[in-house]
């Protein structure tokens, strides 16, 4: 019988060998181990991308000193492609591969190493054999001079922390890899032990975040009803101004500034952070557009679909927090008007729908230059709002009896657990409509797919609040445009809003403004002060080393600051669908 190509490579034994003895310079050395080969050639490949981060990274291009080694001697191992070594194994059983990967891009989604860490985002560390995404693998870490942890969601081989068993590479690539001497703390959520792996030092109080961390994991999971990790780890980078965050499926990896803990304000953002990170567990990691698992990682992954994969979790992340009571429901209202404000100053909500800033977020979202406030929107922002109005829509019209946590269930049930695969769009919608119990063709055609204007006061009305606008009866004049200052406190056009006086009299992004009505500027923030919406005035810049002067009639400020009210006499019906929605 004559064995599929598939089923002979799936025998193969794969080990890893990573080491740092140049960290100072910011290189692992990976060694790798095939053995049971029945191939004459093996095609090694190196992710372009990781899943969290829509993004083609070309990980390979940190890639140097690929070599390939058969019985002690060297074998050709020609590059194909991009991101692929086609390594003549000759039908040889075994092969051992080396290379260099340079690890120097500081964030959570990249690889980053020096003599304090090592920080291995592992989709661009470890190159696989095509087709054998399904095998299992073994990694063990020589860890540099005195680190002495490793913490990583991958289990320990033997009870040793420095050799690890991957069960796929889809798992391997979800479970970066943290190496050093970081400060470790765990508890415990029913049951799911958990892990916060701290480096770089910082003001915080573990006490607390134990604490805190726990009330918020213990909200999530109850939205899903279930937890479905043994454990979970955290793993915190603290730096002098560090943010970000990116979710795998059993960790993820969060990025602060060293000193936030110590405010209420930077620390109530960091458990927001842990809040949105750990909710991807679910949404995302399992509860998941179709085309995001198994990935594609030769390629861009498609979906219409991060409204909900990363909107949602951005409106849950504030909902666990307030469930918790960490936030008052005040507090809570502001934020949610805070994604309002962000969303209604920008022009592009008039250009691109969510879907399409989903489905674009490879090339628009991720990729955005000087006119991106003019042409696109945020699906975290928009999502966030989308997540708002479905949720008061279905307590509104189920009169209290379901919120989006019963959407959010049945869908995970159903598509994860039940179905064992992602959903689609339509698939998404039916369950809306479902705990909604009507049909929201309309809502999807307006907000969705569609450029209509958000109705807050419709959806806020179910629960009794409204929007004001604290800037109505502001009558300033605005230049619409956004500066940044030199070190030679030099004045630099960083965006020209479309629509404003800047926008429709031509000052362009990248003129030096040097005077204002013949007067040198030196202060970026007062440019017009005193000026009124219908004056003229002179904007002298510098452009492309050229002095041009441009005539410019000013315009009244169309910025919106909401601020959700009460109305005056809630009916008793709007409390009803008040309490549900901000579990008063
Ligand atoms: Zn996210």
């Amino acid at each position: 019988m004559n064995l599929s190509a598939a089923q002979a490579q799936s025998s193969a034994n794969i080990s890893y060998n990573v080491s740092f003895p140049e960290a100072q310079a910011h290189y692992a050395e990976i060694e790798m181990h095939v053995t049971g080969l029945k191939q004459n050639t093996l095609d090694l490949k190196m992710p372009v991308w990781t899943p969290g981060s829509y993004l083609v990274r070309e990980f390979a291009k940190n890639i140097e000193a690929f070599s390939a080694n058969i019985n002690g001697q060297t074998v050709a191992s020609p590059k194909i492609n991009k991101n692929t070594w086609r390594v003549n194994t000759k039908g040889k059983a075994a092969v051992t591969i080396k290379y260099r990967v340079y690890a120097n891009e500081n964030s959570v989604r990249t690889s980053y190493l020096d003599v304090s860490h090592a920080f291995l985002s592992t989709s661009g560390i470890f190159v696989y054999p095509a087709n054998m995404l399904h095998a299992p693998s073994t990694i063990t870490i020589v860890p540099y001079k005195n680190w002495d942890k490793v913490s990583t969601s991958l289990e320990m081989v033997n009870n040793n922390p420095f050799v690890r068993h991957s069960p796929n590479f889809d798992i391997l690539f979800d479970s970066p890899i943290e190496v050093g001497n970081q400060d470790i703390f765990g508890f415990d959520v029913n049951g799911v032990k958990y892990e916060v792996c701290m480096y770089g030092g910082g003001n915080y109080d573990k006490e607390r975040l134990k604490k805190d961390m726990h009330a918020i994991i213990e909200q999530e999971a109850a939205v899903f009803g279930e937890n479905p990790n043994k454990h979970y780890t955290f793993i915190v980078h603290n730096h002098l101004r560090g943010g970000g965050g990116i979710e795998h499926l059993s960790s993820t990896v969060l990025g602060a500034s060293r000193d936030a803990y110590g405010s209420e304000k930077g620390y109530q953002s960091f458990l927001g952070l842990v809040a949105h990170e750990h909710f991807h567990l679910w949404n995302v990691k399992r509860l998941r557009p179709i085309v995001l698992g198994p990935f594609d990682y030769d390629n861009e992954n498609y979906t219409t679909n991060l409204w909900i994969a990363e909107g949602f979790t951005e409106y849950y992340q504030e909902i666990a927090v307030r469930r918790t009571n960490l936030y008052s429901p005040e507090n809570y209202l502001d934020q949610i008007a805070n994604e309002f404000n962000i969303l209604e100053n920008l022009p592009g909500k008039n250009v691109q729908t969510v879907a399409e800033s989903s489905f674009d977020a490879w090339i628009k979202g991720y990729r955005p230059n000087e006119n991106s406030n003019n042409t696109t929107i945020s699906y975290y922002t928009k999502g966030a709002i989308i997540g708002m109005m479905l949720d008061l829509e279905i307590i509104n019209n189920s009169n209290q009896k379901y919120h989006l946590d019963d959407v959010m269930k049945y869908m995970y049930n159903t598509y994860y657990k039940t179905q064992k695969r992602g959903y689609t769009d339509a698939e998404f919608k039916k369950g809306f409509e479902m705990f909604a119990g009507k049909k929201l063709d309309d809502f999807y055609k307006k907000y969705v797919n569609g450029l209509d204007p958000v109705d807050y006061n419709k959806y806020l009305g179910y629960a009794g609040y409204k929007i004001n606008d604290e800037l109505a009866d502001n009558n300033d004049a605005a230049l619409g445009i956004t500066t940044g200052t030199t070190a030679a406190k030099k004045i630099i056009v960083t965006g020209v809003i479309r629509g404003t006086a800047g926008y429709i009299d031509g000052i362009n992004v990248g003129d030096e403004i040097t005077a204002i009505d013949g007067n040198p500027v030196t202060d970026a923030a007062n440019l017009i002060a005193g000026k009124k919406p219908g004056d003229k005035i002179e904007v002298a810049v510098s452009r492309d080393g050229q002095a041009i002067t441009l005539p410019v009639t000013l315009l009244k400020s169309n910025r919106v600051k909401y601020k959700i009210v009460s109305l005056d006499n809630p009916t008793p019906q709007q409390l009803a669908v008040r309490k549900k929605w901000l579990s008063l």
